[in-house]
């Protein structure tokens, strides 16, 4: 497969949907017929357990042995490490040892390219690879920003931060400048989205005036369901969890979405190329 898209799931605050979003779009895009990786690129293993890996203290090789391996210029096993979902996506997990690659990353040769090594070794099984990041910005963020071809940011809907979102733009623009060119951003998803209110629109109408040609927005909306927060927990997806359930229903029209756009820009690059 030689199209593989990486997708940096990324937003420096927490409890934003995240880690949710990148379990429930990998589902999705797989239902959909696609290889699906996913990546944990967050020492809290959150990625990790809601997939059904609790105990992560005890696996063997996680992102963190990954990418110490690139760091010590030391041959990498692509199989190593991947599990496999019953859902028909592969992880590769972290649990909290990835906290140290913050400071190991400082020191290492070609330091931002890290993670962008690994997953350049792993990436021709798969049509798509998405990176759950951690809510900060440091250097495990900016390694996930510089592997991936393009970020999508979950936002919540009620609790939007403008401050929040114009630093995270600014980091992304600058990894664009020194680092990544074409690192594009696919858009903002609006998440946890309590349909009683207004909040998702003033929130995308606020995204719309404030970020006009930077940002797209995706069309749908991910509702709040107390049983989409109880599948972080069960190692299940919403589509097996809650069948036919609203946030079910949405995020498998998210991964349509993805898939689409995802389409759309191949088609671009190709008729681009022919001329
Ligand atoms: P992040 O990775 O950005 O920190 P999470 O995906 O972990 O965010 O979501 C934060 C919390 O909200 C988690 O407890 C999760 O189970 C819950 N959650 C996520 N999506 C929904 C939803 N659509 N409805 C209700 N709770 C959700
Ligand atoms: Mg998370």
């Amino acid at each position: 497969m030689q199209d593989c898209k990486v997708i940096a799931l990324c937003n420096q605050k927490g409890g934003v949907g995240k880690t949710t979003t990148t379990a429930n779009l990998g589902v999705g895009l797989a239902m959909l017929g696609k290889k699906v990786l996913l990546i944990d690129a967050d020492p809290q293993g959150d990625l990790t357990t809601c997939l059904g890996w609790p105990d992560q203290e005890n696996l063997s090789v996680t992102l963190q042995t990954q990418m110490k391996k690139v760091i010590y210029d030391e041959p990498i096993d692509p199989n190593a490490g991947i599990l496999h979902h019953t859902e028909g996506v592969d992880l590769i997990p972290s649990n909290i040892e990835l906290s140290e690659m913050e400071m190991t990353l400082v020191t290492a040769m070609n330091r931002e390219h890290t993670l962008a090594t690994y997953v350049n070794e792993i990436k021709g099984n798969y049509d798509y690879v998405l990176i759950d990041c951690m809510p900060s910005l440091g250097m495990t963020t900016i390694n996930a920003l510089v592997a991936a071809d393009s970020v999508i940011i979950p936002v919540q809907a009620q609790y939007l931060s403008a401050k929040g979102m114009t630093q995270l733009v600014k980091t992304i623009n600058k990894v664009k400048r020194q680092i990544k060119p074409n690192l594009k951003i696919d858009g903002v998803l609006l998440t946890l989205a309590d349909m009683r209110t207004n909040f998702a629109k003033v929130t995308s109408e606020f995204i719309k005036q404030n970020y006009s040609g930077v940002i797209p927005i995706y069309d749908t909306v991910i509702p709040i369901a107390i049983k989409a927060a109880e599948t972080s927990a069960v190692g299940k997806s919403i589509y097996e969890y809650d069948k036919g359930s609203k946030v079910a229903e949405a995020y498998a029209q998210f991964s349509k979405e993805v898939l689409m756009d995802g389409e759309k820009q191949h088609h671009k690059a190709k008729s681009t190329f022919s001329r």
